[in-house]
């Protein structure tokens, strides 16, 4: 069996550099590395970027918003693609699979819609668990500048109030799974990758040993 390891945080706090400095870090030292992430890019995946993504995660189509239920639904669909067509089989070739963002990003951000979060936990249930979940946190103030430039102003105040409850919930949830662990996300690069690398030593490697 291979390595399973998650990014998660809200936007800006630094999953997608750090989740390719990890890549490049396992394929170092000669593991085989599928980076991957949710939303994916297969059907499914290109359906929520459309319908979902866009506009600030308001979740709207053709005009007409959907409800937070059926957000949630398109989500595990995704999900239950990636895992049964590539983290699966991955894994069972023995490669580490690192995703940028997965389950715990459906359990922070729907329920901070208002879903109920026992029901999005057992909607979810097919999903398998990785190893290690890094939670990269970091103020909503700090991450608002890091992702300044791809927001439009009109949206600023509303996508800062949800990442708020975000980043909340992802503290909430630390508590409720052993497999995340929190990462101080406002220092520099390197020093949050020489966190990972720790964690994932300590987590993962010393035990497979
Ligand atoms: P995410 O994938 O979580 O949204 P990114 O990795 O895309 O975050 O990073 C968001 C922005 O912040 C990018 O411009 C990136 O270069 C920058 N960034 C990432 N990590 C740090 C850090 N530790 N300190 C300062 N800026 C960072
Ligand atoms: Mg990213």
């Amino acid at each position: 069996m291979g390595i399973f390891i998650v990014l998660e945080g809200i936007d800006g706090a630094g999953k997608s550099t750090q989740a390719k400095l990890l890549a490049k870090w396992f394929e170092k030292r000669g593991y085989e590395v599928v980076l991957t992430k949710e939303p994916t890019d297969t059907a499914f995946g290109k359906l929520i970027r459309r319908l979902v993504l866009t506009g600030g995660r308001e979740g709207i189509i053709d005009g007409a918003k959907i409800s937070h239920e059926a957000e949630a639904l398109l989500f595990a669909a995704d999900r239950a693609e990636h895992v049964k067509k590539l983290i699966e089989p991955s894994l069972k070739a023995g490669k580490v699979v690192i995703s940028d963002r997965y389950f715990y990003s459906s359990l922070a951000y729907q329920w901070a819609r208002g879903l109920d979060l026992e029901w999005l936990i057992n909607l979810n249930k097919f999903a398998i668990r990785p190893e290690l979940v890094i939670l990269l946190d970091l103020p909503v103030k700090e991450s608002m500048k890091r992702i300044n430039g791809r927001k439009l102003k009109s949206e600023f105040d509303k996508i800062a109030e949800l990442q708020k409850k975000v980043r909340e919930n992802y503290l909430k949830l630390v508590e409720m799974f052993p497999e995340m662990k929190i990462v101080n996300a406002l220092a520099s690069i390197e020093d949050v990758h020489n966190d990972i690398v720790a964690l994932v030593e300590h987590e993962i490697l010393s035990k497979k040993e």
